[in-house]
């Protein structure tokens, strides 16, 4: 956060540097042609392992880096899981190898037919032996079909609706899970999406944390993941805010700067305003949850508006762009349809609305 470095203590500070020069020296450049291509960014994922950003969401004792930074999701709602869910011989089988990358994670909760409402799921988890027999179908699950180990959600008392649903580690290569095709999406094309068919036997060690504790696990799993796409929209939307004031000043329209013009100063004072606001809004849920305090409802808020605000500023760096933007020669189309996803996933724009309201009305 360039702008609110004084709010950061040293530790924070240089890891973010040393973060960003890492995003605009390795990530960016093969950028656009990920997208073109959307292949996996396995490549990439390795290059951060060395940054250590694939434990940033862990603690020390479990090799993390204990730092509040977030990113890369899917891999962290995986070992969040693991870490709140699970048991130390859980903990102590997986964290180490996902904090150094060794180990990707993927976080298997939606269904063809339960995404916003997961309390709906139907993958069944019977016993069967000193184990249990999972058979289901889970969709859109990021690094499915590529990682790992794979946190699946499954019911195992259905009359208890949500506080019958439990969570499991299934390692790749078990025998009855299959990742199907990957999804083709608009954006984000170096993450891919699969679905997987699941039919297989897992032994009692594999359950996380007790019988009927997945669903609390997944939602506070969830307020983190809230976060990470909050700071993932503040880095595309602080590109896009960039490229724009990069263009107010040296596109000549009339003889004079873009930047010349009212119209434009305005747009992108309220550009700089709305992203400025999601970052405060993202330090404050960031803040409660480093302190341990409930950061539920600010976790919502800060995805809700920052997913919102990426999509608005990425616009109006596009209009300010003119024809420009609209071509693939610059980024702001890639960001564009990569924030698309933001106000979807992870709970959708409506789905954190109804939560902040029930905040409210709770009170
Ligand atoms: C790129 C990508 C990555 C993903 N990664 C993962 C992953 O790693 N793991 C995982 O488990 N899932 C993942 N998902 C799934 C994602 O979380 C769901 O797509 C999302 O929760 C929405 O569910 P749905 O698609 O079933 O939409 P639906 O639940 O069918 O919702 C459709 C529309 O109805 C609205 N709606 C639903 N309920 C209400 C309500 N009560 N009030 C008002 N409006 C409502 C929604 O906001 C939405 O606009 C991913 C999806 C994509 C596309």
């Amino acid at each position: 956060m360039a702008d609110l470095y004084h709010m950061l203590d040293e530790a924070e500070a240089s890891f973010i540097t040393m973060l960003e020069r890492f995003a605009a020296e390795k990530l960016a450049p093969k950028a656009a042609a990920t997208d073109e291509s959307g292949a996996f960014v396995h490549a990439q994922l390795d290059g951060l392992a060395e940054t250590g950003m694939m434990g940033a969401n862990l603690p020390e004792k479990w090799g993390g880096a204990d730092i509040s930074a977030q990113a890369l999701t899917a891999h962290y709602l995986a070992s969040d899981s693991i870490l709140i869910g699970g048991d130390d011989d859980l903990r102590a089988r997986y964290l180490p190898d996902a904090a150094t990358g060794a180990k990707l994670g993927a976080f298997g909760l939606t269904e063809p037919t339960a995404g916003s409402d997961p309390a709906d799921i139907k993958t069944r988890a019977t016993r069967e032996g000193d184990g249990w027999r999972v058979k289901g179908r889970k969709c859109f699950i990021s690094n499915g079909g590529v990682a790992d180990f794979v946190v699946i959600y499954a019911v195992t008392d259905p009359a208890a609706r949500h506080r019958g649903i439990s969570a499991f580690v299934v390692d790749k290569g078990t025998s009855g899970f299959t990742p199907g095709r990957a999804e083709n999406t608009m954006g984000l094309r170096g993450g891919h999406v699969w679905e997987l068919d699941l039919d297989l036997w897992l032994p009692e060690s594999q359950r996380l944390g007790a019988e009927g504790t997945g669903f609390r696990t997944a939602m506070t799993v969830l307020d983190n993941g809230r976060l990470e796409v909050a700071a993932m929209c503040i880095g595309i939307a602080r590109a896009a805010l960039t490229a724009a004031t990069d263009w107010a000043k040296t596109r000549i329209i009339s003889g004079e700067p873009l930047a010349a013009k009212q119209g434009i100063r305005w747009m992108l004072a309220d550009m700089a305003l709305d992203l400025r606001a999601s970052e405060l809004l993202a330090l404050e849920a960031a803040r409660l949850r480093q302190d341990g305090a409930r950061f539920s409802e600010a976790a919502s808020m800060a995805k809700l508006h920052a997913s919102e605000m990426a999509h608005r500023v990425t616009d109006k760096a596009i209009q300010i762009h003119g024809g420009y933007g609209f071509t693939r020669d610059f980024p702001l189309e890639r960001h564009a349809r990569d924030v698309r996803m933001m106000r979807i996933y992870e709970g959708s724009s409506e789905i954190q609305r109804n939560i902040i309201a029930g905040h409210l009305l709770a009170a």
